[in-house]
């Protein structure tokens, strides 16, 4: 009996990872140009951390983390995101100290969340994201913000929406969650489970709920905009300008709330508006976290940060039927004829390949027809072709399969020969 790919999770193939490649590509080359670095850590920490760094109320923590003991009775977690690891890390190798401030840093890496698994939604998904920590200048909050957007815009993306909010520094939030406790309470026995559970913990994340969405009380509930004080107020409003004078369409949402107890300032998503995109329409998810560094131990040092998963990135660049050229095509197969030819191609496509030529030949001791073929399906910009007699002359013909031209030259300048006509092409 075969055994099945776990539910929730996907094989990328040869064919659909060349895209994952080409928005690697793009994520690493728009990092370097904002001056992000890349950082790697572990697949799986103690479980304590993301208790700690995502909050025990959130449905992460609560419901769909994979928490495994080890061998040595550790409770370990499978990371179900990177900002807690990343922060972690930030406090561990006391990147505080580094007279580079901000510390700014990227991941790409697989996430894992016991989830429904449906459309844009997986058990295991790669997670993109940048955090700056360091810093607590709105410029910072604008530049992390053209980040994403730059990186969706090199994609292609057109139909994305930036969606902004402020929670507020510490103050505001304060006189937010006591109006939002007086503003649900009196019927909170008409809201879900979690809800009434979230009332004393966390109301902000009460607006957040699934369940109660068209909840009468959830439309006429306080905004936050009206409960920011000074500071806040005018902290918004310059990320806002900063994003202007970038030349950045955002639109504010002040029902957009992150539910975790640090975050603070600005929260922000980035939606995807094309059709057919499919229900969950968020793109990438992120925020200021100014409380965090300190919560893990660290200075109380602030910071911003947002993820996206690769999987809905990929969805989205399809609903807008974005294609690109996959430059990985074949540039030379080598055909040939006879024993003597055979063996003497296995030296020669080698020496094709050290020179920077992708080529391949037969293994499966095809006839000649056969080997045109295959040479046609890898889509190769030239055919060399090797037979006794051209062997034995110390001869080969090359074909451009564009034009259809032949030529015959020395074997002692193929190499050389072929990777002039490269550069041509
Ligand atoms: P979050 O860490 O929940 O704020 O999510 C940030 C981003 O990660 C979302 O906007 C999605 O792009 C992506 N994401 C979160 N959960 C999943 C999942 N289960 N499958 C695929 N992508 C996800």
């Amino acid at each position: 009996m075969s055994i099945n790919i776990p539910r929730g999770t996907q094989d990328i193939l040869p064919g659909t990872v060349e895209k994952w490649q080409h928005i690697e590509k793009i994520t690493t080359e728009i990092c370097r140009n904002y001056q992000y670095k890349e950082i790697r850590t572990p697949i799986f920490e103690h479980t304590e951390l993301f208790q700690r760094g995502v909050g025990d109320t959130t449905d992460i923590v609560q419901k769909e983390m994979y928490t495994f003991t080890d061998r040595g009775d550790r409770s370990l977690t499978l990371r179900p995101e990177g900002t807690a690891a990343v922060v972690r890390s930030f406090v561990e190798n006391k990147m505080f100290g580094d007279p580079n401030q901000p510390v700014k840093l990227y991941y790409n890496g697989p996430m894992f969340r016991y989830e429904r698994p449906q459309s844009g939604r997986y058990r295991q998904f790669v997670q993109f994201g940048v955090e700056a920590i360091g810093s607590e200048d709105p410029a910072i909050d604008a530049e992390v913000l053209a980040l994403v957007m730059d990186i969706y815009k090199t994609a292609g993306l057109q139909k994305v929406e930036l969606v902004l909010n402020s929670l507020g520094d510490k103050d505001s939030r304060v006189a937010y969650r006591n109006a939002l406790i007086e503003h649900f309470q009196p019927r909170i026995g008409e809201f879900c489970e979690d809800c009434q559970s979230r009332l004393e913990k966390n109301p902000m994340r009460i607006l957040d709920c699934k369940k109660d969405r068209e909840h009468e009380l959830m439309k006429s509930a306080p905004s936050i905009l009206d409960y920011l004080n000074e500071y806040s107020r005018t902290y918004f409003e310059k990320v806002q300008s900063y994003l202007t004078a970038l030349g950045i369409d955002f639109t504010i949402d002040p029902t957009l709330v992150r539910g975790l107890d640090y975050y603070n300032h600005t929260a922000f998503e980035v939606m995807s508006r094309a059709d057919g995109f499919g229900a969950i329409t968020t793109l990438c998810g992120g925020g200021r976290y100014n409380g965090l560094v300190s919560q893990m131990g660290g200075p109380d040092v602030p910071g911003i940060g947002f993820a996206f998963s690769m999987e809905r990135f990929l969805a989205a660049m399809e609903a807008e039927g974005i294609a690109w050229e996959d430059d990985n095509r074949l540039d030379c197969y080598v055909v040939s004829l006879g024993e003597e030819a055979k063996d003497y191609t296995v030296k020669l496509v080698h020496d094709l390949r050290t020179a920077g030529i992708k080529a391949e030949r037969d293994y499966q001791n095809r006839k000649m027809k056969a080997q045109f073929k295959a040479a046609d399906r890898l889509q190769a910009r030239f055919v060399a072709i090797l037979g006794e007699d051209e062997l034995k002359e110390n001869k080969i013909n090359i074909k451009d399969m564009e034009t259809g031209e032949q030529q015959e030259i020395a074997l002692d300048q193929f190499v050389e020969t072929l990777r002039k006509k490269m550069e041509e092409k």
